[in-house]
């Protein structure tokens, strides 16, 4: 039996030792954590819709109307006219044929890739995907094969290596550490002419990207392509979706497991996620300030010497290397009243360690003065601070 003690040991030992902080506030860009109000970086909450009045309404309402619990899966007797409802405006709002809502994200990244993979699948991923499509792959037993990311070279070689086997191919749509958008023409062209399915997890896009926040897609021609969506970034609620054409849909409901044998959603989270997709759609200016908080940042970034990576997206990555080095600058962050997580292994590639972030509608610019301020500071004491020789 492994010694979970001495494993445990070693990850404090290495930096790599996760924790968690306790909110008692609401989620919103100035939390109150660990008992200190903070300005928090790191939530995906990019349009401030989890506190958001309207959002809360819905969800009270419609738990005095129905309960709190479903009380049983979807195919039993916990499919309520508010998912259904839910399911048919996502619809709408996607230009999908069909929607099935399931419980998370990665639930739904599970239950739609090995309802549609086997073991004769090659299923090809882009290698800086979400763990929940990976872990898809490995339920699944299908062929895994990962591209380098981004790579659309290297995966039309390996689609035509796959010669006449059953293919598929999944990204994310906005790179969930990195911000990186996936290249959806090219995935698509690809897909098309080498005859694979293609899912694009949009977890971070939908709401977020394009005029119409209709994430990586909006404005090119997608029925063919599988969108999954989670409730709990931009909408502020919980929950998660699958986008696609009717028979896969209808597959989902007959072979996803992780849709079938679970319980449903409560209809109340559902009325929230109504209302949220109702202000996605109806307060463009959520978007816009969001844009707009970026490309201020990353100006003041970039007169600062703060090291930025290329990501356009609400997610700006500072990558520092070493896990000590992201953990060190995280906590002056923090000692300054600044909450910006450090991502590290195997969350993120070793020796890419990084502050992850996060913009939200609900900035200003004095919050992003401040960040920046601070951060400019902490970067430059941390690059100026003698290496430990290899070894040590
Ligand atoms: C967050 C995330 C998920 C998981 O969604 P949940 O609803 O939080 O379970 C899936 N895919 C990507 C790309 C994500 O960033």
């Amino acid at each position: 039996m492994k010694e979970l003690a001495t494993e445990l040991d070693r990850l404090r030992g290495e930096n790599l030792l996760r924790t968690r902080t306790l909110l008692s506030s609401a989620q919103q860009i100035e939390p109150v954590i660990n008992g200190h109000k903070v300005l928090s970086f790191c939530s995906n909450d990019y349009l401030g819709l989890a506190n958001h009045p309207r959002v809360i309404d819905a969800y009270v309402h419609a738990a005095k109307r129905f309960g709190v619990g479903s009380g049983a899966s979807h195919l039993i007797t916990g499919h309520h006219e508010s998912h259904h409802a839910l399911e048919e405006e996502l619809s709408e709002f996607l230009g999908c044929e069909r929607t099935l809502l399931f419980s998370t994200g990665y639930m739904a990244n599970l239950g739609l890739i090995s309802a549609l993979t086997d073991r004769e699948t090659c299923l090809f991923e882009d290698r800086l995907n979400h763990a929940s499509l990976i872990d898809a792959a490995v339920l699944a037993r299908a062929r895994l094969k990962r591209y380098a990311h981004r790579d659309t070279h290297a995966l039309a070689q390996a689609l035509k290596a796959a010669g006449e086997a059953d293919k598929f191919i999944a990204s994310d749509g906005v790179f969930s550490m990195d911000g990186t958008v996936a290249p959806v023409d090219a995935l698509q062209d690809l897909a098309q002419a080498h005859d694979a399915r293609l899912v694009l997890d949009d977890a971070h896009g939908i709401g977020v990207l394009g005029a119409q926040g209709k994430g990586c897609t909006e404005g090119r021609h997608a029925v063919d392509t599988v969108l999954v969506g989670t409730l709990g970034k931009a909408f502020g609620v919980f929950g998660a979706f699958v986008g696609a054409r009717t028979e896969v849909i209808e597959w989902c409901v007959q072979r996803a497991r992780s849709y079938i044998y679970t319980t449903a959603l409560p209809a109340s989270v559902a009325e929230a996620a109504r209302t949220a997709l109702h202000l996605i759609i109806e307060e463009a200016w959520r978007r816009e300030t969001l844009r707009e908080h970026v490309e201020y940042f990353r100006d003041c970034a970039t007169q600062t010497g703060i090291p930025l990576t290329d990501s356009e997206t609400p997610i700006q990555p500072v990558v520092l290397g070493e896990a000590t080095a992201a953990l060190k600058v995280s906590r002056e962050l923090l000692d300054e009243g600044l909450l910006v997580q450090a991502i590290r292994p195997p969350t993120v590639p070793k020796d890419q360690a990084r502050l992850r972030i996060t913009f939200c509608a609900t900035h200003n610019r004095t919050h992003i003065d401040r960040l920046v301020e601070c951060l400019a500071r902490s970067c430059a004491e941390s690059a100026a601070r003698p290496q430990p020789a290899v070894g040590d």
